[in-house]
């Protein structure tokens, strides 16, 4: 199977961290997302474990929480000992209302308007990532204005194209995050930064793409890095306490994909910044990075209803359920791969279908040309794998249907995270 929480009962039924999917579609109705909080958890002791044999105890993952954001998540990470990013004052309230600690989050985004910079600061967030130049001068003015000095992190754009989807890719020269270091441009911002009273400059932060399975990309990124680090000491010299290099570590959606040796691949990067620090003689700074969909996509699965079976003759076949683009815009945005499988055993013969949804769209497609039972008739139950990350963050209300509901599965037992959106629900700012 695609990942070792997705398992056959001996009589053929599919079972999710070891409960029947049937049942608890049964129980807690369709369109679902199940998230298996024993795999996020176990997630979250891989990386921290990874990060503190390889850099040492003050190295901290940041669980990067647009991936997917509830209070539950909040309140796992807390447990859990991970710091996290957000990237707008509804993530950061999130995990506020979950009791998260506001000195380890992170504040990300390329467009923090001067309310969000007022509530982050207001609300006492840890460290500002600031993208860019007209928002350090904004932030050095709200930081002023309320006495406080913000600790921040730059960040910069190294130019590495980590040859992922264009959509996902964020490390190049000209895309909209970050300040490019080959226009001179990076520096100018550090020096900016520096001479900025109320601005605490910790440390760089980069982000090369999501997806990313060719183990060069973040040894690359290093090496960049480092330079630049040893340049800003030549130059202005500054020494950074903290180097975050992001997310990024892809992750199995279909058979074809490789597995990611995240705690090899975490060594093999530390192993490379020591040394390239070494030879630039500057100090090992704080290690930071951000995963998000390493973290949550392999706990997530969404349980769908088959509402209707369209089969064209000499044409395509489809399979309609109740869910779609609006809990699942992936394949719509990116083209992305997805492992669907029926939930019951339905005789041998096999045919291919389109997975569509119910949105009044034509693109409404949530996976083409997937094999299911040809038998596969209204009332069956569909799975689609691995949306555990961008699933339910990225849903939307399009046609006004409820987001469905975020199912815990922790120890052979499940429990309501998010409950579903009624239609009082969907009403509640219509004046
Ligand atoms: C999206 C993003 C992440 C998380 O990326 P994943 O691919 O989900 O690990 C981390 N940092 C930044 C700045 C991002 O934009």
């Amino acid at each position: 199977m695609l990942c070792d929480n997705i398992t056959r009962a001996s009589d053929g039924t599919l079972l999710f961290a070891g409960q029947s999917v049937n049942a608890l579609a049964d129980r807690w109705g369709t369109p679902l997302y199940l998230m298996d909080e024993d795999r996020i958890r176990q997630n979250c002791r891989m990386y921290l474990s990874a990060f503190r044999s390889a850099f040492g105890e003050d190295a901290l993952p940041l669980y990067a929480g647009k991936a997917a954001a509830f209070r539950q998540i909040y309140r796992i990470m807390a447990e859990e000992g991970l710091g996290v990013d957000a990237v707008s004052p509804g993530e950061i309230g999130t995990a506020l209302s979950a009791g998260y600690p506001a000195e380890n989050i992170y504040y990300h985004g390329d467009g923090k308007t001067d309310q969000d910079i007022a509530f982050a600061l207001d609300h006492g967030v840890g460290c500002f990532i600031v993208d860019n130049g007209d928002e350090l001068i904004s932030l050095q003015e709200h930081a002023s204005a309320r006495g406080l000095r913000q600790k921040v992190l730059l960040r910069i754009t190294p130019g590495i194209d980590p040859h992922t989807y264009h959509a996902i890719n964020t490390g190049a020269v000209d895309v909209k995050f970050g300040v490019p270091v080959e226009t001179g441009q990076a520096m100018e911002f550090v020096r900016a930064a520096l001479g900025m009273k109320n601005i605490d400059v910790a440390g760089l932060h980069c982000h090369v793409g999501s997806m990313v399975f060719d183990e060069d990309v973040f040894l690359r990124t290093v090496d960049l890095m480092v330079g630049f680090m040893a340049d800003v000491r030549g130059e202005l010299g500054l020494v950074f306490r903290e180097l975050n290099l992001g997310g990024g570590y892809g992750v199995r959606y279909t058979d074809d994909d490789p597995t990611a040796d995240i705690p090899a691949r975490i060594g093999e990067v530390a192993a490379r910044l020591r040394s390239r620090l070494s030879e630039a003689g500057l100090p090992v700074p704080r290690f930071l990075m951000e995963p998000g969909r390493s973290i949550v996509a392999d706990a997530g699965m969404t349980v769908y209803t088959v509402c209707s079976v369209k089969r064209i003759p000499g044409y395509k076949s489809y399979v309609i359920t109740d869910g779609g683009m609006t809990d699942n815009p992936r394949y719509c945005l990116y083209g992305s791969a997805y492992t669907v499988l029926h939930t019951a055993p339905r005789g041998k013969l096999r045919a291919i279908f389109d997975l569509a949804g119910r949105c009044c769209e034509s693109g409404d497609i949530i996976q083409p040309a997937i094999s299911l039972p040809a038998a596969t008739g209204r009332g069956d139950r569909i799975a689609v794998c691995t949306t555990g990350a961008y699933n339910y963050s990225m849903a939307s209300n399009y046609n006004r249907f409820g987001r469905p509901p975020v199912v815990m599965l922790r120890g052979g037992e499940s429990y309501l995270a998010v409950r579903r959106e009624r239609i009082e629900d969907v009403l509640a700012q219509d004046l």
